[in-house]
């Protein structure tokens, strides 16, 4: 499988900052050391092209952002201060996003990001950490090649993905689903095709019902030739903003659900961290990690269908969901 990442471009942050910024290259370490058992091919992605970025993006928005001109109110907005790290690292995020889906669709089923998921950032501004929507400009670029007429997004990051879902509002090409919490950021949430608002506090067994609901009522819905799954690990009980409680075993049982409803389908599949702010960052890095290991493990599967069943069983985790809640 491959997996791109962009942990390189680090962006300088202000002291106290709360973004977790040194999770992405915790995550990479991670990947790097298992990377040859787990059959992963390491890239650091290439940075996306403005033409790529302007079919989503208004030019003026672009021009704003790579030529450091964004407004202080805008920067505020997005919650990073203005840097030439803080472009390049949005370039390569997002430019690994569609490395990843373009691998997918290429062959490979399943591919990863090791970052992305920048969720809220629409068409003319940015927001809540992210500069370029990296799901959207990937969608774009796949549809623009030929390369796939319907998207599906599957949004399970715990903050609603309000950029998404304004920049494909009346697009019948594209679907979003999101599910996340219904009073977490942000305020306003325009309505994606299909939304799904969980009450504070739902744990593992309500959300992975939830989920069982309304996934297969998505990709039916969707019609989508593929998938961008974002897999935000800020659902977890550990989270300091995601105010839901799913364990890290049922954030590994979510991805698993989600991974294998598209290979079973056929549906090649890029996966995108997403959010993720626990206050320790090894339990970001633990859910992230778990998610790559089984993006592997179905990107193996995706090859051999005729063992799918086999090789897509939960992986070892110390504490596992009930058999009883499982598919
Ligand atoms: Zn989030």
């Amino acid at each position: 499988m491959f997996a791109f990442h962009a942990h390189p471009f680090a962006l300088p942050l202000p002291p106290g900052h709360r973004f977790p910024l040194d999770k992405y290259a915790r995550l990479h370490a991670r990947i790097a050391t298992e990377a040859d058992a787990l059959g992963i091919e390491l890239h650091c992605a290439e940075p996306v092209g403005e033409a790529e970025l302007q079919r989503v993006h208004t030019p003026e928005y672009v021009a704003r952002v790579l030529q450091g001109r964004l407004e202080e109110r805008e920067q505020r907005r997005i919650g990073f201060p203005w840097s030439p790290e803080l472009v390049q690292r949005s370039l390569r995020s997002v430019g690994a996003t569609l490395q990843a889906l373009r691998a997918a669709i290429g062959g490979s089923g399943v591919a990863v990001n090791l970052a992305g998921g920048t969720h809220h950032a629409a068409a003319a501004r940015g927001g809540g950490y992210c500069v370029f929507n990296d799901a959207a400009v990937a969608a774009r670029a796949v549809q623009s090649a030929g390369l796939a007429r319907r998207l599906l997004i599957v949004d399970l990051d715990v903050h609603q993905g309000d950029g998404t879902a304004e920049i494909f509002a009346g697009d019948p090409t594209v679907f979003t689903f999101s599910m996340h919490g219904a009073r977490n950021y942000p305020a306003i949430k325009p309505p994606s095709d299909l939304d799904v608002a969980l009450a504070d506090g739902c744990g593992d067994a309500e959300y992975l019902e939830s989920l069982d609901r309304h996934l297969p009522l998505a990709l039916e819905r969707a019609r989508a030739d593929a998938v961008i799954y974002l897999a935000g690990a800020d659902p977890f009980v550990g989270d300091r903003l995601g105010h839901l409680a799913l364990s890290k075993p049922g954030l590994a049982e979510r991805d698993r659900r989600v991974l294998l409803a598209c290979v079973e389908r056929g549906l090649p599949v890029a996966v995108a961290m997403a959010g993720g702010y626990a206050e320790q960052v090894e339990d970001i890095v633990d859910i992230h990690a778990a998610t790559v290991r089984l993006a592997a493990r179905f990107a193996r599967a995706a090859a051999e269908p005729a063992v799918l069943a086999s090789r897509t069983a939960p992986p070892r985790y110390s504490d596992p969901v009930p058999a009883g809640e499982r598919p």
